[in-house]
């Protein structure tokens, strides 16, 4: 036998629940259930959809993010084209490829945009549960808009979310905010804080020492339990905010306090990313251990002047699909089963032709039903059969058996509740039963 080939580790097949896995990842019904609340969601906002290239150059993201973050600095998957030597990054994240598409399309021309995406992003960690090297994100992004209004509304449209979802909001996912303020208050913050470690730089760790100077914001965002007393100590950007930042962020949370959501402004929650101003949040989990961030965003006022564009305001956020996805399965949230309404038993040696018209008119009507389809010798014993009938999840099974054939009807047989219960139903005229093999759903 050819040697069997592996997906790269840390990146992940997104399968059907039939087939069995070693590590419980969501399944493919999961994420189609997701993709359908994410899209009515993003309808009720007026979000609209759009896909940018998952390849971009390396400069995009070294510009846009900023050199000294963990993504810039070791997590991203860089090469070199081999055809004509372009330097070139998968996507670690969205927001910068957008960005890109919006200057490049001139898109905020006619004013502001919402727009919204989904699909693969890629960073080099250590997988582990919750963390993968390929790992999909929602994104959402509003362009344009410079009010804490739109701040309120992305925070809100993530709630709107998980309320479609089943998962409530202080219970399952928690809300954290904070304020990054204006360029010229983070300096005097930084000074503050460089000022603030040196003092202590005999307690700092290795990663830490290094970003003292390059980057000393970031040493906030360390998970390292040595420091995490030394940073609670810290000056608190908070207090350097002007009356302009403060006002902004005072709008955004009576916005939120104004619809009865519950937040906690977290003062040292940064962000791993230089483009971010004014506005940051977090929704935060307790029941998917260390890997607690489901969605992160903020506003990011600088980055589309940064990246070529003619200035303009931006917020937006980004969610972990598989972070998400874990929990509403760590948390048993019920959700629409994916199973067929029928599942068509085919005795060996049944004539094809009226099973199939009859299926086929079935699923016109919109019912979910699945062929029994044979082997090259047959359609296998009924016994065998039956047992894929039961496994399909499907609430009936129909029965095209000789007997019933020959009077043109066939058996419709109740799978559930015990199962047993039969009744013969007319082949001719299938939509007129169609309705009672979904009403049960
Ligand atoms: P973390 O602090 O957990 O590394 P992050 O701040 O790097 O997260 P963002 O860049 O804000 O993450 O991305 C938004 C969301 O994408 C995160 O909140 C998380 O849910 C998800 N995410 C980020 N990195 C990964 C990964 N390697 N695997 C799975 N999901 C991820
Ligand atoms: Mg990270």
């Amino acid at each position: 036998m050819a040697e069997k080939l592996s997906a790269v580790k840390g990146m992940n097949d997104i399968l059907p629940s039939a087939v069995p896995r070693s590590e419980k990842l969501p399944d493919s019904a999961l994420w189609q259930w997701f993709e359908t609340a994410v899209r009515t969601v993003m309808g009720r906002y007026g979000y609209q959809y759009l896909l940018t290239p998952i390849v971009e150059p390396t400069a995009l993201f070294v510009r846009g993010l900023g050199e000294v973050t963990d993504i810039v600095e070791k997590e991203m998957y860089s090469f070199t084209d081999s055809m004509n030597g372009d330097k070139l990054t998968l996507r670690p994240e969205a927001t910068a490829g957008i960005v890109r598409a919006m200057i490049e399309h001139n898109a905020l021309y006619n004013g502001p945009l919402r727009v919204w995406t989904l699909g693969p992003m890629f960073r080099h960690e250590r997988p582990q549960k919750g963390r993968y090297r390929q790992f999909f994100q929602l994104d959402a992004e509003a362009l344009g808009f410079a009010g804490p209004d739109v701040d309120a509304e992305m925070i809100l449209m993530a709630r709107a979310l998980w309320r479609e979802l089943g998962l409530v909001e202080g219970e399952h996912v928690r809300l954290e905010i904070n304020s990054l303020g204006q360029t010229q208050e983070r300096l005097a913050h930084r000074e503050a804080l460089v000022r603030y470690f040196e003092q202590h730089a005999a307690a700092l760790d290795a990663d830490a020492q290094r970003r003292l100077h390059s980057n000393p914001l970031r040493i906030l965002d360390s998970k390292n339990p040595a420091m995490q007393a030394l940073i609670e100590q810290a000056p608190s950007l908070m207090d350097f905010l002007g009356p302009e930042s403060r006002a902004h962020f005072e709008a955004v949370c009576s916005a939120l306090d104004a619809v009865g959501l519950q937040y906690r402004i977290n003062p040292r929650l940064v962000r791993g990313m230089d483009y971010y101003n004014l506005t940051v949040f977090e929704w935060v989990t307790d029941h998917l251990g260390s890997q607690g961030t489901v969605c992160g965003g903020g506003r990011y006022d600088g980055l589309i002047a940064q990246l070529g564009g003619k200035a303009a305001p931006a917020v937006g956020f980004g969610l972990g699909i598989e972070r998400l996805l874990l929990l509403v399965q760590e948390l048993g949230l019920p959700m629409p089963s994916a199973a067929p309404d029928a599942y068509a038993v085919v005795p060996p040696g049944t004539p094809l032709a009226p099973v199939i018209a009859t299926l086929e008119a079935l699923r016109a009507a919109g019912v979910r039903v699945v062929q029994h389809a044979g082997g090259a010798d047959g359609p296998g014993s009924m016994k065998s059969q039956f047992k894929k009938a039961d496994a399909s999840g499907a609430r009936y099974a129909l029965i095209f058996g000789a007997d019933e054939m020959a009077a043109g009807e066939l058996t419709l047989k109740s799978l559930r509740d015990g199962g047993g219960a039969q009744e013969r139903q007319p082949l001719a005229s299938p939509a007129a039963w169609a309705r009672k093999l979904q009403s049960a759903a």
